[in-house]
């Protein structure tokens, strides 16, 4: 489904330039569950932003089902990361002063779909990740893992075909920690691929497979879904 051939991150040119990115090669099959590891710096955001198609690669190609991103326009690109990805991040990055239900229509707002299908489907997707009872509360109102739960609900209202999650554990403790996981990972067994960063070895073992970044190279990559 994704391919990545020879791909580089640079910023700055010259003798500035800092090269995030060795030419990098990585293929990831539908329905996939990938966690991204690493040390601090190692490049782990950089790679889940292109993948992602927030950021652009220096050099290489991203393929997504055969399609050339390099090639796509800027509105393209836009229109690839609102009906095919999903995203999650550590800071939850939800609208302040607006309910958890108008939070997770706001995607459905951008695709056009109407006013009645929106209001069913956020509140399915909220369903799904349990909180039905708390649909009209505004961030402020719920608890960290709460908020999660509801970005969670935002990035597969639109059922997206790959979820791009980064650190979608940071701001939580442990327990709340694992709830999130066990719902990504059910979200993922009904066929969504994840794509996910992490620190921590105890998040990145509901993943199928874990890649370890060391400066801007695969150091490993490893397979535990066998
Ligand atoms: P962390 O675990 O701390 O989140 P990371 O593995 O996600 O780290 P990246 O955010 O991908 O690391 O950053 C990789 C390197 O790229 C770092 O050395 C960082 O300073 C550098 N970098 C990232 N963005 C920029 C930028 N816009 N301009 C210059 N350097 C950058
Ligand atoms: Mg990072």
């Amino acid at each position: 489904m994704i391919s990545l051939e020879q791909i580089t991150k640079t910023y700055g040119s010259g003798e500035a330039a800092t090269h995030v990115l060795h030419p990098l090669d990585l293929r990831i099959g539908q329905g996939e569950f990938v966690a991204i590891m690493g040390p601090s710096g190692s490049g782990k955001s950089t790679l889940l932003n292109i993948l992602g198609a927030l950021d652009v690669p220096s050099g290489g190609r991203y393929r997504f089902e055969g399609t050339d991103l390099g090639r796509l326009t800027h509105e393209q690109r836009a229109l690839f990361r609102r009906y095919v990805l999903g995203f999650v991040f550590q800071g939850f990055n939800l609208l302040k002063r607006t309910s958890a239900l108008e939070n997770v229509e706001m995607p459905l707002i951008y695709q056009g779909v109407s006013a009645r299908e929106r209001r069913e489907r956020a509140e399915e997707a909220l369903v799904q990740v349990g909180l039905a009872e708390r649909m009209h509360h505004d961030p402020s109102q719920l608890s960290g893992g709460q908020q999660q739960r509801v970005a969670i609900a935002r990035a597969i209202v639109t059922q997206p075909q790959v979820l791009i999650a980064d650190e979608p554990t940071g701001n939580l403790d442990t327990q709340r920690s694992h709830e999130i996981m066990e719902l990504i990972r059910g979200f993922n067994a009904k066929g969504i691929t994840v794509i996910m960063v992490t620190h921590e070895e105890e998040i990145a073992d509901y993943a199928s497979r874990t890649i370890l970044l060391r400066d801007g190279r695969i150091e490993r990559d490893t397979d535990h879904a066998a």
